[in-house]
């Protein structure tokens, strides 16, 4: 198989002008005659449906909550980046670009990643013209703040509820469209089968949650824009319905799975308390521009933190990294905050978390200040652990918070199986192996607001497309396949939970596929993970009936999915023998400890194609060239 990313002629800064002056266009007339699905609602579903139901398709979306406002994307928080240089700081589109290069540690493509840049500062009107409320200075002008991996304030915010206040600009926009009959809303609805007529994409098959029925939609392309898979690790920053299955079954029916290795491990979260959590909760990386993070510079120093001394603490990034101090990448300010605790300075009582310290920034500025950035997250913390940040630091760890890979497209954004686009986190494209901060919701309404609106028109005005409906023996055959794997997990009334099942897979994929990663762990976990997988479809208790509302059920469906792409990501980690940005294999470290990269070796995107089950994947790589920048070891020093 060949993959072309099929990536436009011309110097850098043209290419996505030159792709729009080749790509084809459907007359206006005619887009009315065409039906889009969009599966997602989040912020690349909602913008994506939004934006093609004003351009005239018809457009059907669908998610699983009870309203498409409730995606995940509403949880985020930081902020949103934008090359505007509104604080005439030095950004720009280069910077921005380059920034996202570097920091994605040389594993992304060139050319996605600028036009990305280049379409930031569009986001930014648009949302603004929606009415989303960032933050203004007094002047009224739009505020800025700072990330991890970057030297200047580029992120836009609206205190810590960037996503949802971005997430109602698109649900508006959307709700627009469902007025006006382009769009058709399907709430609590699962997709779990891609439909395929003559080697196209051409509807999906799904359940509908609340009643149970299996139903089926046709359409001329399908866009799938159903976020990111970092629920594999059970514990993690993503909401509890946030899951694979979409991609996973798209994966089946032929689109390749690329770099499933890559996973962000978010430093600043807070830390397990015991083994009754079902999810972590996030402490924005915005806090990283007013906190100070530390530890005992001795090992097993058991005082509070106000009774140790300054010279008693090591500010280890900014003692180690002093030209981005607490603003390093996620990737290197995680290994850092583990590498403490290993060596036994960590604090809080299990050790296993370092502090993030706002007492210099209160001193500095007041409490009323720091309240005004982030009272809300200040108060989620204290809402969840009892302790009042405002008076002593908060305690922080890392957690699996974002998955950098996805299902493989092309410039276009369409996987190699034709008429199947992908969006948002749920495609591996412009963040290589370690997102920067604020950069997800900038992808995913790049995706959905300006790129996928263009590229769709063009697959559509190229192709021959057989008019068909859902009695098409494709359908029947993809009902089927659903409906035998619901069956099948409802009968095997075993003795275990779900819950249980997916806790065990989450250590798993922790100890042996988390923050650092080594050979002979990783062909441990390629034994563990089929082992466990067996016992699940032998012992796994799903109660309830498939013809109503049935959690347990939507539950096993997605851990079935989460085993298969758990030890696809365990052995793309295993092939993979170098580090990169969020991939840590202790083999592969510069005398500091830092990720060592092999570029000779290993400067491609792996994209893996589904061969059947219990069957070894097989590796396909789109080699990365890096025409604009500089391959270097990455240094935030
Ligand atoms: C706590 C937290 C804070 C964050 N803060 C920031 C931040 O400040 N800045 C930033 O840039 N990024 C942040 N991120 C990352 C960012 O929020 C996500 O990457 C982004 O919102 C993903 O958007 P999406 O549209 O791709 O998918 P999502 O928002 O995850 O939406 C997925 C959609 O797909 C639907 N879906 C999924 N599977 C199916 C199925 N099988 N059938 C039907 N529908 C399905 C869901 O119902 C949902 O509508 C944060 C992430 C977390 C976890």
């Amino acid at each position: 198989m060949i993959l072309d990313s099929r990536i436009p002629d011309g110097p850098i800064e043209q290419k996505w002008d030159n792709r729009k002056r080749d790509l084809k266009l459907v007359n206006p007339a005619n887009k009315r005659k065409h039906n889009v699905i969009v599966v997602g609602t989040g912020l690349a579903g909602a913008s994506a449906a939004a934006s093609l139901g004003e351009m005239g398709y018809n457009v059907q979306s669908f998610c699983i909550q009870d309203s498409p406002r409730r995606a995940h994307s509403i949880a985020a928080q930081g902020g949103i980046n934008a090359a505007k240089n509104y604080p005439n700081d030095g950004d720009s589109v280069w910077r921005l670009f380059y920034d996202t290069v570097k920091g994605g540690d040389y594993r992304s493509r060139e050319a996605n990643v600028h036009r990305l840049a280049q379409l930031s500062n569009n986001i930014i009107d648009q949302c603004v013209a929606q009415g989303v409320p960032f933050a203004r200075d007094y002047g009224g002008l739009l505020a800025n703040r700072s990330f991890g991996g970057a030297q200047v304030s580029r992120t836009f915010y609206a205190r810590g509820q960037t996503g949802q206040q971005l997430l109602l600009g698109a649900y508006s926009a959307l709700m627009r469209q469902v007025s006006a009959g382009k769009v058709d809303l399907h709430p609590r609805f699962e997709m779990h089968d891609l439909v395929m007529v003559d080697g196209q994409a051409r509807g999906i098959v799904g359940r509908d949650l609340v009643t149970g029925e299996i139903q089926r939609y046709v359409g001329d392309a399908v866009i799938l824009a159903t976020g990111g898979y970092g629920a594999v690790f059970y514990l993690s920053t993503n909401a509890i319905n946030s899951n694979v299955t979409a991609a996973w079954r798209c994966h089946k029916r032929g689109a390749l799975f690329a770099n499933p290795c890559y996973t962000q491990i978010h430093p600043t979260c807070i830390p397990v308390s015991g083994d009754h959590q079902s999810k972590l909760t996030l402490m924005s990386e915005s806090l990283r521009n007013d906190g100070r993070v530390w530890v005992p510079k001795e090992k097993g120093d058991r005082r509070s933190p106000d009774q140790i001394p300054e010279d008693d603490r090591d500010y280890y990034l900014e003692r180690r990294y002093p030209s981005f101090g607490n603003l390093v990448p996620r990737d290197v300010a995680s290994r850092n905050a583990k590498q403490v605790c290993d060596e036994g300075r960590g604090v809080g009582s299990t050790g296993l978390s370092v502090y993030l310290d706002f007492s210099d920034a209160i001193n500095r500025m007041g409490e009323d200040v720091i309240r005004e950035r982030y009272g809300n997250l200040f108060e989620m913390y204290e809402r969840i652990t009892g302790e009042n940040p405002y008076k002593v630091p908060m305690r922080i760890y890392p957690a699996v918070h974002y998955t950098m890979g996805g299902l493989w497209v092309d410039y276009d954004l369409m996987s190699n199986v034709p008429g199947l686009f992908v969006l948002g986190e749920a495609n591996f494209s412009d963040h290589g192996a370690n997102r920067l901060g604020a950069s997800a919701l900038m992808q995913g309404l790049c995706d959905g607001y300006f790129v996928a609106p263009y590229t769709i028109g063009d697959y559509i005005a190229s192709q021959d497309l057989a008019p068909i409906d859902t009695s098409h023996e494709a359908f029947d055959q993809s009902e089927k396949d659903v409906t035998d794997t619901i069956t099948k997990l409802l009968s095997i009334q075993g003795k275990k939970t779900v819950r249980e099942y997916h806790r065990e897979l989450g250590l798993l994929m922790w100890e042996y596929v988390g923050m650092a990663r080594n050979e002979t762990g990783l062909a441990k976990v390629l034994e563990e993970i089929p082992k466990l997988r067996e016992d699940f479809w032998q012992n796994v208790s799903v109660p309830g009936r498939a013809d109503q509302f049935n959690k347990n059920l939507e539950m096993a469906g997605r851990l079935a999915d989460f085993f298969e792409l758990g030890e696809l990501m365990a052995r793309d980690a295993l092939d993979r023998a170098e580090s990169c940005g969020g991939h840590f294999r202790e083999e592969s470290q510069t005398d500091e400890g830092e990720a060592l990269r092999k570029d000779d070796e290993f400067s491609y995107t792996a994209a893996w194609e589904y061969n059947g089950a219990g069957q070894s994947a097989t590796l396909h790589k789109e080699e990365l060239s890096f025409e604009n920048v500089k391959l270097t070891q990455r240094s935030y020093k």
